[in-house]
């Protein structure tokens, strides 16, 4: 089907008519090949950010309700002091002293479990998957991946291998089995136990084919899988995972940080400590800093055979930049933000749902908000040409967001978390409003 977690512009259908746009979607897909997709069948040319509010090549404002890496908001100025100070000083490598990468490390961990003590850096989610999977592989000694179904965990060969929302021509691994996401929507008051059944039986398959047992891999609030943060289904299965000799990590690059408006981190809502833990997209608020964290005797084994380096992972700049998120998001209380803001806007949409049987489920924790849309709320059918449409309207009344799910029918409204309650409000009269104009 094809990584259905976004949005992209199979859908661009050439009725952007100004004469610069049209311009730059040409020179795009002859500079950089057809792999690119965009957003939107009109596509958006931004030029500037400041907060939860983007603008483009016209002096049109925006509304920005989908990007989280951002997650401070766009340009924050300490963020911007903080990289212009360390690039204007010294920016090298992590075979060098530095204070930098050690005092960020220190205030990291603070942040997670005492269990887990150590981190090694990287730029991107996907490198990060990539290292937890060589160090899980190394403590193991097995090859046997659990993922959900619709999940994403990057872009490198090993991680595509255990990314099925890709999709396409990107096979799984041999070494993989794939397990129903916790769809609270559809698996009711089971869904705890159906997820365990779930990952108990790729467990027994996995040792039985072979491959042993090296991980469950998840994101921790099932994110392309459509958005499941409630109930809590990791502890048992986690156990489970670990009986037979497995890891279990957690991969934070969506709901890390605060996102979820209770906790730093997605696996704390599930209870349990994870053994290695991945992180990125927010984590520096757009310049590529991701990092896995890790119980330091599972990471022993790796530690121990492999001379660790990435060029650029823990840079001088990439820490400061990492630093001045922690203290904004403490500084300007962004968490208890996200949460506040959160239930506003769940609860707006959720009375909005109330006023059309094509909603099926509004769903979320914080500033992570899943829309279902339906063709029939009895039948739970996804609608997923409405969720399109939704979204393009929602494009032209200048009101940014995505769809995941694995059928693409899943609004995915996940703004920055300095979104403020004005913009709750402008968000939901441009909802209201399309929705309306859908019939
Ligand atoms: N894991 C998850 C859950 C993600 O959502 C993503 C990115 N969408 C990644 C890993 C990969 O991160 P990156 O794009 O930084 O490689």
């Amino acid at each position: 089907m094809g990584f259905s977690n976004i949005m992209d512009s199979n859908s661009y259908t050439g009725l952007a008519t100004d004469p610069d746009t049209e311009r730059l979607i040409e020179a795009r897909a002859h500079l950089l090949g057809p792999a690119y997709r965009l957003f939107y069948e009109r596509p958006v040319h931004l030029v500037r950010g400041s907060g939860s509010h983007l603008f483009d090549a016209d002096g049109e404002r925006y509304l920005d309700a989908y990007n989280n890496v951002v997650s401070v908001g766009h340009c924050h100025p300490r963020v911007v002091a903080a990289i212009t100070r360390q690039a204007e000083t010294l920016n090298t490598h992590t075979r060098y002293l530095h204070d930098g990468i050690v005092a960020y490390s220190q205030r990291l961990l603070d942040t997670l479990p005492a269990e887990v003590d150590q981190v090694m850096y990287a730029c991107t989610g996907s490198e990060a998957n990539d290292l937890a999977l060589r160090v899980a592989q190394m403590y193991t000694g097995a090859r046997g991946v659990i993922v959900t179904r619709d999940a994403y965990h990057g872009n490198t060969e090993a991680v595509t291998a255990i990314s099925p929302s890709i999709g396409g021509a990107t096979a799984i691994g041999p070494h993989v089995r794939v397990v129903a996401a916790p769809d609270s929507y559809r698996s009711g008051q089971d869904v705890a136990a159906r997820f365990l059944a779930g990952v108990e039986s790729a467990v027994a398959d996995l040792k039985a084919a072979g491959h042993g047992m090296n991980c469950l891999i998840v994101d921790t609030f099932f994110s392309s899988d459509g958005i499941y943060p409630d109930p809590a289904v990791l502890a048992p299965a986690v156990a489970a995972v670990r009986a037979a000799g497995g890891v279990f990590i957690a991969d934070e690059v969506q709901p890390g940080f605060g996102r979820t408006g209770e906790a730093m981190w997605g696996f704390t809502r599930h209870g349990v400590v994870p053994d290695l833990i991945t992180m990125g997209k927010p984590m520096a608020n757009g310049l590529p800093v991701a990092a896995m964290a890790a119980r330091s005797e599972v990471l022993e084994t790796f530690a121990r055979e492999v001379p660790y380096f990435n060029t650029f992972g823990g840079n001088p700049v990439s820490m400061a930049a990492a630093g001045a998120v922690l203290d904004v998001i403490e500084d300007e209380d962004l968490m208890a933000n996200a949460g506040r803001v959160g239930t506003a806007l769940r609860d707006e949409l959720s009375r909005i749902a109330t006023e059309t049987p094509r909603i099926g489920d509004v769903r979320g924790a914080g500033l992570y908000v899943g829309v279902e849309m339906v063709t029939d709320p009895d039948l739970k059918a996804p609608d997923r040409a409405g969720a399109h449409d939704l979204v393009n309207a929602m494009r032209d009344r200048k009101v940014l967001i995505s769809v995941c799910g694995a059928d693409g029918n899943v609004l995915k409204v996940r703004p920055p978390l300095v979104f403020s309650m004005s913009d709750v409000d402008w968000f939901c009269t441009e909802f209201a409003g399309a929705v309306a104009a859908l019939g």
